[in-house]
C-alpha cells in the first residue's frame, strides 16, 4: 500500500498536465479564430473597401466612380439615388450628389 501512493500522485500529475495542455491549445485556437474573424470583418468593412477601391464582397480592385457592378462577383457598387436619380455609392450612407440619405 505504501508503494501505491507515489504512482497515484504520478498519474494524477500527468492527468493535470494533460488538462492544462488541452486548455492551452483551446485558448490558442480561440485566439486565432478571433483574430481571423476580426480580419474578416475588417476586409468587408464597406467604407474601408470604398476608400481602398476594392469590392467589399470579393476584394477585387474596382473603381467606385465608374463601375456600377464588380466585374468579378456582380456585387452592386453604385445605385440610383432616390432623391436626385444620380448614381451614388451603394455602401455609403448619403448620396454623393445631393447628400440625401440613401
Ligand atoms: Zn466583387
Ligand atoms: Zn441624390
Amino acid at each position: 500500500m505504501d508503494l501505491e501512493i507515489p504512482f497515484v500522485v504520478y498519474y494524477f500529475a500527468i492527468a493535470v498536465l494533460i488538462l492544462i495542455f488541452t486548455y492551452m491549445i483551446i485558448q490558442v485556437q480561440k485566439r486565432y479564430k478571433k483574430e481571423g474573424e476580426e480580419l474578416k470583418n475588417n476586409s468587408i468593412s464597406k467604407l474601408e473597401s470604398y476608400n481602398r477601391s476594392i469590392c467589399n464582397d470579393c476584394g477585387n480592385k474596382v473603381n467606385y466612380e465608374t463601375m456600377n457592378y464588380c466585374p468579378n462577383c456582380q456585387n452592386q457598387l453604385r445605385v440610383d439615388c432616390t432623391s436626385c436619380n444620380n448614381k451614388t455609392i451603394k455602401s455609403l450612407k448619403y448620396c454623393s450628389s445631393c447628400s440625401e440619405k440613401i
